[in-house]
């Protein structure tokens, strides 16, 4: 079936101008979403700790921040848009208690409240308006006149008021320019969770790293290993991104697309597909989500240790050789 989209002419941003919108967190989202939110008009306030860049830049931005549990009290729509990982926490701690009924919960990830760690108390609905695409996408896209596509999912028994709103809302970010397409928490969780194990972080980086050790260990030079299987994965997914597999196909050498459809099969196995589907089971299970929290509650150690090591990967270190070399990319270093 078909996915249901909304557009401009879906949403009335008029529903919105007696709300107060609480931001919780002036991050990538937080910032990009609230400062969307008032020049359409809307009566935005932020909830954000102090002593860091991001309350900073709120108060250059011409807000005035406010402690999380205050905001949250003052809000008609709350928006929760910390780091999946502190959220549970923070909910329990400062916000649960400052909510009234009527209030609305929003979120830009279902996780949370999917897997139970944020709880509506009586009388307020969960709201989800989720952009695709990273915060200062979903600002540029903005002030240039258009707008990132959004998810919209309403939580179990919320009215039909509170997904207007969530239209409302979606529109106040430019999101019904893009097109906003309707789902359910458990849809949004599960297989954004899904995408970035198995293809988009998970799947694609095993797959460059491996595809550079095996050409380093044949003896190879890594600086052509790297381009091979690192710098020119971007070209291939610009194809994709214009005209999907059909364009990047017609776009590539013949000889590529034989070796396309010949050996591409051989790297995704039938026991690649059957460990996906181990991986989505790992997910709507909620394996995944406990795993990622029992990892938190432990101070993230194993975490912190694998980010460290898999920092010092040869491919890292010749990839930074190189960039610095190509003066038109916009390298960055972490
Ligand atoms: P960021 O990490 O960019 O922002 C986090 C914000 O939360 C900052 O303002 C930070 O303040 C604050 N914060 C972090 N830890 C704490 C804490 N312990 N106590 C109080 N405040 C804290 O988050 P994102 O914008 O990336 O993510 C927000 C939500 O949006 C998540 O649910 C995420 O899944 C979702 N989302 C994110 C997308 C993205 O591209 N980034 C895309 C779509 C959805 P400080 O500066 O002081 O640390
Ligand atoms: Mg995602």
């Amino acid at each position: 079936m078909a996915a249901t989209i909304y557009y401009d002419n879906d949403a009335d941003l008029s529903l919105l101008k007696d709300k107060t919108i609480a931001i919780l967190g002036y991050g990538s989202q937080g910032h990009a979403q609230a400062q969307n939110l008032k020049d359409s008009g809307c009566n935005v306030i932020i909830g954000q700790r102090p002593g860091g860049p991001n309350y900073d830049l709120a108060v250059s931005h011409g807000f005035s921040p406010m402690p999380i549990d205050e905001a949250a009290e003052k809000g008609d729509l709350i928006n929760i848009l910390l780091p999946d990982e502190v959220q549970g926490d923070l909910y329990r701690d400062h916000i649960r208690g400052k909510l009234s009924p009527g209030n609305i919960l929003m979120c830009s990830h279902g996780f949370n409240v999917h897997f139970g760690q944020v709880e509506p108390p009586q009388g307020v609905d969960t709201l989800l308006v989720a952009p695709k695409g990273p915060g200062h996408l979903v600002r540029s896209e903005y002030t240039a006149g258009g707008g990132v596509p959004c998810l919209i999912a309403t939580g179990d028994s919320a009215s039909e008021e509170t997904k207007k709103l969530g239209l409302a809302y979606a529109k106040g970010i430019g999101g019904t320019r893009g097109g906003v397409i309707e789902t359910t928490f458990a849809e949004e969780t599960e297989t954004d969770l899904f995408g970035e194990q198995v293809v988009l972080c998970g799947g694609v980086s095993e797959l460059v790293k491996a595809g550079f050790d095996t050409l380093v260990e044949a003896g190879y030079q890594p600086e052509m290993a790297y381009f091979e299987c690192m710098h020119e994965l971007k070209l291939i997914v610009d194809l994709f991104y214009q005209g999907g597999l059909n364009y990047m196909r017609y776009s590539v050498s013949n000889t590529a697309e034989y070796g396309d459809y010949t050996r591409g099969p051989r790297i995704v196995t039938d026991e690649t597909r059957a460990e996906m589907k181990r991986i989505l089971n790992e997910i709507r299970t909620g394996k995944f989500a406990r795993d990622w929290i029992l990892e938190n509650r432990g101070g993230a150690a194993s975490f912190k240790a694998t980010r460290r090591l898999e920092r010092q990967h040869a491919i890292e270190e010749v990839g930074k050789r190189l960039r610095s070399l190509m003066s038109w990319i916009d390298s960055k270093e972490v």
